[in-house]
């Protein structure tokens, strides 16, 4: 079969892999000049790794990840530290990425919060039954069996952070996909997640994948007697397309779907996000700490600050120190429409909390990176509402992050999600 393939992210490329694999005849279209999609990276002429536009890792759990490297053979590319993340206590950090670290945190205290805190924490690791939890509010089922302080001092500000508006509404099968696809060690690829990005688009062009980079696709139409038409400037036949867009992308691509498809990728919730990278002449966080969760009530300009040079060490980028600033947040906002030097002087304002010595003479260079689709949003019931990943137009077949639930969206479930597209694409 000939097969066309709509973005070269994660999910576009594991998909291809597969397909090729099977004997298909696979092109991937993609509107960037660079593979990699929301996962790819930049970098300066004096590093050799490259840094990813928006903060990634894996984790030890990302088993389809880890398994699609081991079958291209680069484990030994993969590398797991162990970075600290921590949280704001009473003006100080604490380290917070254990269940051992959180029961020592002094947020709690140490009497019936400190069980229930565990037991809610070990009850989601155990269970498997998502279901059941997806029928309820993160919110509400948290502050009912965690009990309101535990809930308001932990779970409320990552809820608050990622969905905003949103964090009332969102499912505790989300916040259960959280505790069962996590771990302490991080992990990266040798060079970065473009590095590998590269490499497996390589591997792909070797084995005979047509990868059309800065070719953006601006319909899909089914024709009988054709198949699938691809416009991508020239109008191309294909007998089965995948798209790996955004639900909104795609229902502009495809305006042929029926109403009730089309209507169900056009309800899904995402926020986007807004990231400021920072390249220092020193260390910002001289406590070597990864990554600090930032409550929004504590006033930070941003929800996450990400010392990535506290996990992939400086030598790797010629001794600067990289530092990410971070936010999801709804496309309205302000940030979208700021310019770069008024996003820096906003969030300058924060830096001397991580480093009272801070001066804004550290900062070299900094870049910032804005996408309207990073977080899907799911909703109570949620998996009522996942668009199936066969259309209803014949030959025509969607993965996004948003199809990944329950569990969050990741490489990790891109990787899944193509592959099982690929399946069912044959
Ligand atoms: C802030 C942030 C932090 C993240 N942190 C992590 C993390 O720590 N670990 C982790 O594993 N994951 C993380 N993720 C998620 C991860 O990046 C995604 O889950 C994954 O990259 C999605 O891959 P994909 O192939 O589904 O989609 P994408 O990567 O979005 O790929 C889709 C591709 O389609 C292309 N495209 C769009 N429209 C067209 C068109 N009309 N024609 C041709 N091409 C088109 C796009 O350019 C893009 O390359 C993070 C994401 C964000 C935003």
């Amino acid at each position: 079969m000939k097969i066309a393939i709509i973005g070269a992210g994660f999910g576009g490329l594991a998909a291809a892999y597969d397909l090729r694999k099977a004997g298909h005849e696979v092109t991937v279209f993609e509107s960037a000049n660079y593979v990699g999609g929301l996962a790819s990276g930049f970098k300066e002429p004096h590093w050799d790794w490259w840094v990813e536009k928006f903060y990634h890792h894996w984790f030890q759990s990302d088993h389809s990840m880890l398994g699609l490297i081991r079958e291209l053979g680069w484990e030994d590319k993969v590398y797991f530290p162990r970075p600290y993340t921590v949280l704001l206590h009473d003006g100080r950090w604490y380290p917070f990425d254990s269940m051992l670290r959180a029961l020592l945190f002094p947020g709690l205290g140490f009497g019936l919060n400190k069980i229930r805190f565990g037991f809610i924490g070990l009850f989601l690791r155990l269970t498997n039954n998502w279901k059941a939890l997806e029928k309820f509010k993160a919110d509400e089922w948290m502050t009912r069996w965690a009990g309101r302080t535990v809930y308001e001092k932990m779970w409320k500000p990552l809820l608050v952070g990622k969905f905003g508006p949103y964090y009332d509404h969102v499912n505790m099968a989300w916040m259960w996909a959280r505790f069962k696809a996590r771990s302490t060690r991080l992990g990266t690829f040798e060079g970065g997640f473009q590095n590998f990005a590269d490499m497996f688009a390589d591997r792909l062009r070797e084995q005979g994948v047509d990868i059309k980079l800065g070719v953006q696709v601006t319909s899909i139409q089914s024709e009988t007697g054709k198949g699938l038409v691809i416009d991508s400037g020239k109008k191309e036949a294909f007998d089965k397309a995948l798209v790996t867009t955004s639900p909104g992308l795609m229902a502009k691509l495809c305006p042929g779907l029926p109403e009730s498809y089309l209507k169900g990728l056009l309800e899904l919730k995402s926020m986007g996000a807004v990231v400021m990278v920072l390249s220092l002449k020193r260390q910002l966080s001289e406590q070597g700490y990864y990554w600090f969760n930032l409550p929004k009530e504590a006033g930070y300009p941003f929800l996450a600050l990400v010392e990535h040079t506290n996990f992939i060490g400086s030598e790797h980028f010629g001794g600067d120190h990289i530092v990410y600033a971070g936010d999801y947040l709804e496309v309205g906002h302000e940030y979208f429409s700021m310019t770069d030097e008024q996003l820096f002087a906003r969030f300058m304002s924060a830096f001397k909390k991580f480093n009272p010595a801070f001066k804004k003479d550290w900062v070299k260079k900094v870049w910032v990176f804005k996408t309207s689709y990073a977080q899907p949003v799911p909703l109570v019931n949620h998996s009522r509402n996942i668009p199936a990943i066969q259309t209803p137009i014949e030959g025509l077949y969607f993965a996004s992050m948003s199809q990944v639930y329950p569990w969050d969206r990741g490489t990790n479930f891109a990787v899944e999600i193509g592959r099982r597209a690929a399946r069912l694409m044959q």
